[in-house]
């Protein structure tokens, strides 16, 4: 235990950057602060233009090493970062609850299983990537994926591992090498995860993380002109700042951002379903980038949908992340519950009505939100038109198919849609028609690593995702090979 540790439910986390294989500490920090209670978690090194630099630098020196290192040795040290997170899947899901405040079921059952699973997917997608050869006037062309360099990588805290390993592994198995910048409300399982990483045995320098703020060491990051790759998941703002600071370096840069994607409940729906599709989209308290928060009803169903949508809802237990009974956590922090209510007070104010919720939940205190349901709602209103990052759902009607698909597609957003019908030929119809990186028909939240994964319009820029990943991280190069004997006469 130094001083530069910090305790988690008896769990012990590295708080300095881990650069070049060693840990260094900011002279400055920022505090760490749960949102479960407000309590302070510790002090965290604060980066800033020097650590990321030094970061990129030791990326760099790393590169040709990890990049000539074989193909099968690499996913032999993918798949023992794998069974390192597989062994700690207890301490990390207890640390990302205490940070985040999603729920501790989710951890230790959904997202650190998923975690590991990232890195094995990739180290096995990587080992049977080929593009099959092509003959051009008796030339043989070969395609392959070398890799670009360093990576850098900017993650936000909503499901702050599962987001960040998305990223590492197909760009580690690619051959590059990464500097993360974790979220700054959420810092601590990307150390744990550099621990993890070198008792697996990747070299130093191949993984570093640089913890701090956005706006200093993230900045310094993007800017720098040694990166390759920029990968980047959050908001749309933050994306605008990103990309011109990638474009000065002319560096490919891959967007993940926010969405306001709409669920289409058609009549001819199995009803139950549909009611827990809406309901599911209060997870995470609402902080799912992927989330159905506008949910569009045929009218002929509204009325008996919304009766059912409400006692569902009812059913729902909101309290503290770590107890196994809670469905739904407390939210991130003070401002986004503050940017939460502002939303709800809006669109109350301009003529919403509340089936349910729409106020925190003051018997809770903290930070918790009620889960809400507005009605009433415009199509042009902030409410339906921004993305609110809480658990807050908008219920509209249409009459037609025609209506449905005018109004899901009527945002500046394009991530995801999900479809509650029973006529295979309209999900097909409708699905044809809608603007979204994935179109779920009668299920929701079933992602495969093999799938590109992205968005549509402001909701993105790139798709990621088995061989797609490799097209991102990868400089792809053509070689054509003359047959033997062959002169150019032309
Ligand atoms: P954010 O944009 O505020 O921050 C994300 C990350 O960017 C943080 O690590 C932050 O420190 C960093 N950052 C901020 N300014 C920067 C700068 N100038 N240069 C470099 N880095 C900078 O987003 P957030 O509030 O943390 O996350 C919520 C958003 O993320 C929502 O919009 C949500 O929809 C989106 N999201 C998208 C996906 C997806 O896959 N499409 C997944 C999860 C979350």
């Amino acid at each position: 235990m130094t001083e530069h540790t910090l305790t988690v439910a008896g769990v012990a986390v590295d708080t300095r950057h881990w650069i070049g294989g060693e840990r260094i500490a900011s002279s400055e920090t920022f505090t760490d602060v749960s949102p479960i209670d407000g309590s302070a978690l510790g002090e965290i090194s604060r980066g800033t233009a020097t650590e990321a630099a030094a970061a990129v630098a030791a990326a760099k020196a790393a590169f040709p090493g990890w990049a000539a290192t074989a193909r099968a040795e690499r996913a032999r040290i993918l798949h023992a970062i794998a069974d390192g997170v597989d062994k700690r899947i207890e301490d990390l899901a207890i640390v990302e609850t205490h940070d985040n405040a999603a729920l501790l079921r989710s951890h230790r059952r959904g997202v650190m299983p998923r975690v590991a699973h990232n890195f094995r997917f990739f180290a096995d997608w990587l080992l049977k990537l080929e593009h099959e050869e092509f003959e051009t006037r008796g030339h043989t062309n070969q395609v392959s994926w070398d890799p670009a360099g360093p990576c850098v990588l900017i993650t936000p805290w909503n499901a702050p591992l599962m987001l960040a390993t998305w990223k590492i592994a197909p760009a580690l198995a690619a051959g590059n090498t990464v500097i993360l910048k974790p979220a700054e409300w959420t810092p601590l399982t990307a150390s744990l995860l550099a621990d993890i990483a070198a008792e697996a045995g990747l070299p130093a320098g191949v993984l570093n993380v640089v913890q701090g703020y956005g706006a200093e060491a993230g900045n310094a990051l993007v800017s720098h002109p040694d990166v390759r790759r920029i990968s980047f998941t959050g908001s749309v703002p933050t994306a605008k700042a990103i990309g011109a600071a990638s474009a000065a370096n002319l560096v490919p840069t891959s967007f993940e951002l926010g969405g306001k994607s709409p669920l289409l409940v058609f009549a001819d729906a199995d009803l139950d379903l549909a009611v827990d599709l809406a309901v599911e989209q209060y997870d995470n308290a609402g902080q799912v980038c992927l989330a159905a928060t506008r949910i569009l009803v045929e009218e002929s169903i509204a009325d008996e949908f919304t009766k059912r949508f409400a006692q569902k809802a009812a059913t729902l237990k909101q309290g503290d992340p770590r107890d196994e009974a809670t469905d739904l956590g407390p939210n991130i922090h003070p401002r986004q519950l503050e940017k939460i209510d502002g939303f709800v007070q809006r669109a109350l104010a301009a003529g919403a009505r509340a089936v349910i919720g729409g106020a925190p939940n003051t018997d809770l205190g903290g930070l918790y939100y009620r889960p809400t349901l507005l009605t009433h709602v415009a199509q042009d209103s902030e409410i339906v038109q921004e993305e609110v990052f809480g658990p807050v759902l908008t219920l509209q009607t249409f009459a037609t198919e025609q209506e449905a698909v005018a109004l899901a597609n009527d945002t500046r957003f394009g991530l995801a849609a999900t479809l509650a019908t029973g006529d295979h030929e309209r999900a097909e119809r409708v699905t044809a028609q809608l603007v979204a990186g994935t179109v779920w028909v009668n299920c929701f939240f079933v992602r495969d690593l093999q799938a590109p994964f992205g968005g549509s319009r402001q909701s993105g820029v790139g798709r990621e995702g088995g061989t797609w990943s490799f097209d991102f991280y990868c400089d792809l190069k053509n070689t054509v090979t003359a047959p033997k004997g062959w002169r150019n006469h032309g």
